[in-house]
């Protein structure tokens, strides 16, 4: 009798990952955001990692961890995992910057933000980007890592980076084209958002990334980062459209308090809070719904259908309407 074959391996389980940034409380925009991306972990079964990117930006007010871990639960959306903090151990980072130094992948550049105008931190809309011009590069040879007290940069070559979104569809960017070589460690001692995304992506596996469409572009820069760090093949990617004020710009504090800590503070229930987020995501779900009974609603296979093509704009009608259920 022929032997069995051997046990084929079950399928790796997809991994997702909820990375909030705690610069300020959740808003509505980016716990939408953190609803799809949620739902669609759990009706896919993709396991969930929370991760605290606490690097890019140097804003961070104490407490702003927790409270950003709280907010999450209260809003009834859970993970299997961590959460992680970036801060705690910046030795991978420092690993990768030293494959990228030796291989000449990355060079230090002491011109300041204002000549070159470029920003480190993850450039949601609205933040100023200029495009590092190639003519300021210079002689990049293989080296050791050593000053970390300086700005590097990734070398960029010429080229289009082209992906399949889950949501946007067929993406091609030119990223030597719109920033050229960006930033990957920081002259405050600290990588990049761009660079600690893609390590921390690579170690934990993270094979989805859903989250808003101003970080599109985000993806071929962190595409060129995994093939410069022989990180194998980049997760798929889901951008969705951005909840906007009534003046069409990203929802931000000029907007009013849009904070979920307001309305919890104001007595408004978590369901109810969800309830208008669902309506964002195309799905009718009355006045009250919890995240469990949305998952069904919202899924890989029905986000495409389901949530609107469009951006969404909160309105003063939205805000009235989330305070008259407190
Ligand atoms: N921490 C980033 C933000 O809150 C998200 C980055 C990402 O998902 O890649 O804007």
């Amino acid at each position: 009798m022929a032997p069995d074959p051997p046990p084929s391996r079950p399928p790796a389980c997809p991994v997702t990952r909820l990375a909030p940034s705690p610069t300020g409380a959740l808003h509505l925009g980016n716990a939408r955001t953190f609803l799809v991306n949620w739902c669609l972990a759990r009706s896919a079964g993709w396991r969930v990692i929370l991760r605290i990117e606490d690097l890019d930006t140097p804003r961070i007010k104490p407490g702003a961890i927790d409270a950003t871990i709280d907010t999450l639960r209260w809003l009834g959306l859970d993970w299997d995992e961590g959460p992680t903090i970036q801060s705690d151990d910046l030795g991978p980072y420092r690993d990768a910057m030293r494959r990228l130094a030796a291989e000449a992948r990355a060079y230090p550049c002491a011109l300041t933000r204002s000549e070159i105008g470029s920003a480190a931190s993850a450039p949601n809309e609205g933040d100023h980007e200029t495009r590092f011009d190639p003519s300021l590069r210079p002689p990049v040879r293989s080296g050791l890592f050593t000053n970390e007290g300086t700005n590097w940069r990734l070398v960029v070559e010429r080229g289009q980076i082209g992906f399949a979104d889950r949501f946007a569809g067929d993406i091609s960017l030119d990223i030597h084209h719109s920033v050229g070589d960006f930033l990957v460690w920081t002259k405050r001692g600290c990588p990049s958002y761009q660079l600690a995304v893609v390590v921390d992506d690579a170690r934990q596996g993270v094979t989805e990334v859903v989250r808003g469409g101003d970080l599109i572009d985000s993806a071929g820069r962190q595409t060129l980062l995994y093939r410069a760090l022989g990180l194998g093949v980049p997760p798929r990617y889901t951008h969705l459209p951005l909840v906007r004020g009534g003046d069409g710009k990203r929802l931000a504090k000029r907007h009013g308090d849009t904070r979920i800590d307001h309305y919890r503070s104001r007595g408004v229930p978590p369901e109810r809070v969800l309830a208008l987020l669902a309506r964002w995501c195309g799905v009718a779900a009355g006045g009250s719904v919890s995240s469990r009974e949305l998952v069904d609603a919202i899924s890989p296979g029905t986000m495409t259908h389901t949530l609107p093509r469009e951006d969404i704009t909160f309105r003063t009608e939205d805000d009235r309407w989330l305070l008259d259920g407190a």
